[in-house]
């Protein structure tokens, strides 16, 4: 049976380096997007240049029509799907506790938590042996910062990827014996676009030397974690998690 990959969030940054990878190793692979369509067709007609089945899909994870609309799409596209990584995920300028507001806490959310909630109800409609699916696994993408808090930057985002991390633990208990592996990485200070959405696009460089490893980590290996998660070589992970931050 061919692998059928939805990358959510994957015409950029960490999501488009996971749609290549799992690309060259065998994946149909769906690289979703929200506003980036041009950036999401780049990473399709590199994967389909080198041979690989790849198609975009717009959809904002956040809405969940939208959602309910991407999943269909690869049913009728791709085929029945096999691998879900919940990428998408946002995040504002770097503030102070008292200076968030309600509307941005709840936009947050939306992308970052009732985003990959929904994306990963789909999946488990669709892969779930107790739904007569033949199994598959998920990984969601999160954040050192679940753990470490985000202070004075942006401690919304970092409580939205505990939540996810918790999304992570629960469902895979849930799902565990229907065929379903569910699984996090944990990213740490990684070169992507992300950094200039909160106000400082060469955070990476700033901090990286502060690190255990003394540098940034680069989209690849974060991908790299992802796809072993996905693989039978992580057969017996589920409800766990690797961290790709360089020792933070
Ligand atoms: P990025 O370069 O900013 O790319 C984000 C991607 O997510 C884009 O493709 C974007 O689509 C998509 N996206 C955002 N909101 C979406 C929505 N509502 N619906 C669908 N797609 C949406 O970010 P990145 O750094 O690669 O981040 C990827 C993941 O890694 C995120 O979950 C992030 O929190 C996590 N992470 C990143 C770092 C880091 O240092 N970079 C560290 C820890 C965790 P468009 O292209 O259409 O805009």
């Amino acid at each position: 049976m061919d692998n059928v990959l939805i990358v959510t969030g994957g015409g950029r940054g960490i999501g488009a380096e996971t749609a290549r990878l799992a690309a060259a190793r065998g994946y149909a692979v769906c690289v979703n997007y929200r506003n980036n369509r041009e950036a999401a067709n780049g990473v399709v007609a590199a994967i389909r240049a080198g041979g690989g089945t790849a198609v975009a899909v717009g959809a904002d994870v956040a809405v969940e029509s939208e959602v309910v609309r991407l999943f269909e799409a690869v049913d009728a596209q791709l085929g029945p799907l096999t691998a879900l990584v919940n990428n998408a995920g946002i995040l504002e300028t770097q503030a102070r506790v008292e200076q968030i507001d309600a509307a941005r806490v709840d936009r947050v959310f939306a992308t970052n938590v009732r985003g990959p909630f929904i994306c990963a109800r789909e999946a488990v409609r669709r892969m779930s042996t107790r739904h007569g699916g033949a199994g598959g696994a998920i990984v969601n993408v999160s954040s050192r910062a679940a753990q470490l808090g985000a202070p004075g930057e942006y401690v919304d985002y970092a409580a939205s990827k505990a939540a996810l991390d918790a999304l992570t633990i629960g469902l895979a208990r849930e799902v565990a014996a229907e065929g379903i592996r569910v699984n996090g990485v944990r990213a740490g200070i990684i070169y992507t676009e992300i950094h200039a959405a909160g106000g400082e696009p060469d955070r990476v460089d700033r901090l990286g030397p502060t690190l255990p490893m003394q540098r940034g980590g680069d989209p690849i290996e974060v991908a790299r974690a992802i796809l072993w998660l996905l693989s039978d070589e992580a057969s017996y992970s589920t409800a766990s998690f690797i961290d790709v931050a360089g020792g933070r």
